[in-house]
């Protein structure tokens, strides 16, 4: 049999509904697997492997009496701990939420449990999300596969590490500004944001809850599109989640075909300022599509240069106002200090102890920027700009199917090299943070390892909004060349983890 633990989530589901595997055989494999290779990672804050392997059983019972629920049945799967989940504890990654273990599931985790997929644990991230290296994770980073030294992107690192070190087949992630997509460029995964609303954020943690969007993170682009499948759609818990009619991601992937494909290459996010190796990756996609009948069109997006600045001023005043809820009476951690403990005493003692430096400091910048007398001049100028971006690309997809940009400036720094820098970190989202502004839907894909460090890069197709169809297509597009190049996935050259 077809080793399990370095199988695409396709293949166990094939295995699985042709009873060859069993969910608690294929379980209990990645259970096996992370036990032993997780501290070597930290793609994990909590698993239980009694639990796992009762849903597990569960899925398995429901086969046995000709059941199956949902084409990835069966098959287990790793959850960002910015989720809710009733049956393990929920940190989003802080201090202030140690312990909590949360009243209700999230939609994204209900719908996993009614499609029968064993929740294998919670994955680390930056405290709320907020970073691109989980090095501002309460619990210590997460280490990337590829090299141990280095960080595996953030937010969503827990994630991405548990994928390419095989410690899962499918995991969930979160994206404000890039949290699925840069961490899938740093580890050779691939990771999916989907168009704003199209998945419930009902029992996510908020950020900023105008850009949040939870989406796919996994081996290949086929099992992003299974996925999203069995997550997105319509949930009344969500106001802003987007009415069914999406379409199938799985059938978009299967009708894939380059023919008639306009490509735009965003001029301000293909020349300066990116790693030569990773530039070098990314011109290879546009010359491989090329050749393979794409046309390519350069498209101009100007205001994508002030898209950082916009961003670093309405996700702090939308994380300030979300986070203000962490006031020690409601949840988690409370911090009763000596002398004159009074409300307001034990709710700024709790803060302060619960809180980490990137918290306070996003918690800072947002208030401020939300100050009557600053109010226009920071937030509203960049909701101005918000405006302008998303302009700048309605014009650019009136001249492209998809717009194309590497996705990510380098490729895995070292843990340690940008922690002390904020605007050295804020700047590694430079090319994600575009379509969280205007909504559109965003998918990193592997596209070759760079040559001055051989260490994974990644390519990032865009599509207007509502067209998640269309991006998953392209995906696999780009990925068929390099699969036909290299006979499989870019995750399959991960060190051996185990001799690491
Ligand atoms: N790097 C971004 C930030 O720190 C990513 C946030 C996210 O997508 N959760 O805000």
């Amino acid at each position: 049999m077809t080793d399990i633990t370095s199988s695409s989530a396709a293949i166990l589901a094939g295995l699985i509904s042709s009873k060859k595997a069993s969910s608690v055989e294929i379980t209990t494999a990645f259970l096996d697997r992370l036990e032993k290779l997780n501290p070597k990672t930290n793609s994990y804050l909590y698993f239980n492997r009694e639990n796992s392997l009762a849903q597990a059983k569960r899925a398995d019972q429901q086969l046995a009496e000709g059941k199956t629920v949902s084409p990835l049945h069966g098959v287990p799967i790793a959850v960002k701990d910015n989720l809710t989940t009733t049956d393990a504890p929920t940190t989003a990654g802080s201090k202030i939420l140690e312990g909590w273990v949360p009243q209700y599931d999230a939609t994204v985790v209900r719908k996993l449990r009614e499609a029968s997929m064993p929740i294998l644990g919670k994955t680390n991230l930056d405290e709320f999300a907020m970073g691109s290296s989980t090095e501002f994770s309460a619990y210590g980073p997460s280490k990337n596969p590829w090299d141990l030294s280095r960080i595996p992107g953030g937010s969503g690192g827990g994630s991405s590490s548990a994928i390419a070190g095989h410690l899962a087949p499918l995991a969930i992630g979160s994206d404000t500004g890039g949290s699925i997509r840069f961490p899938a460029a740093m580890t050779g995964s691939v990771g999916a944001k989907p168009t704003y609303g199209a998945v419930s954020r009902y029992g996510l943690i908020a950020l900023a809850s105008s850009l949040d969007q939870i989406g796919p993170v996994t081996n290949n682009v086929m099992d992003a599109a299974m996925l999203q499948d069995v997550i997105g759609g319509h949930d009344p818990h969500d106001s802003t989640s987007l009415p069914n009619g999406l379409g199938s991601m799985v059938q978009s992937v299967k009708e894939a075909d380059v023919k008639g494909l306009k490509v735009g290459v965003v001029k301000q996010l293909s020349s300066d300022g990116f790693q030569p190796g990773v530039k070098a990756c990314f011109d290879d996609t546009i010359e491989k599509l090329a050749a393979a009948g794409a046309e390519i069109v350069e498209v101009d997006c100007p205001s994508f240069e002030y898209a950082v600045a916009a961003y670093y001023l309405i996700l702090p005043a939308e994380a300030s106002s979300n986070l203000a809820k962490f006031d020690s009476v409601r949840f988690g951690l409370r911090v009763t200090p000596d002398g004159n403990p009074t409300i307001e005493n034990v709710m700024a003692a709790t803060r302060e102890q619960g809180f980490g430096p990137e918290v306070k400091r996003r918690i800072i910048l947002g208030t401020y920027a939300l100050s009557s007398g600053y109010y226009d001049a920071y937030y509203g100028s960049a909701q101005k700009v918000r405006t302008l971006i998303q302009q700048d690309l309605a014009k650019a997809f009136t001249q492209a199917d998809v717009l194309l940009t590497p996705t990510a400036p380098t490729t895995a720094f070292k843990i340690g090299e940008k922690v002390n820098d904020p605007l050295a970190m804020y700047l590694n989202d430079i090319a994600t943070i575009p379509a969280n502004l205007a909504g559109i839907p965003g998918i990193s894909v592997p596209n070759g390892l760079a040559s001055e460090d051989g260490l994974p890069s990644g390519v990032q197709i865009l599509a207007p909004a509502m067209q998640d169809g269309q991006m998953y297509r392209v995906a696999s597009i780009v990925e068929k060349l390099y699969m036909d190049q290299w006979g499989a996935s870019l995750i399959a050259r991960v060190p051996d983890l185990e001799a690491l």
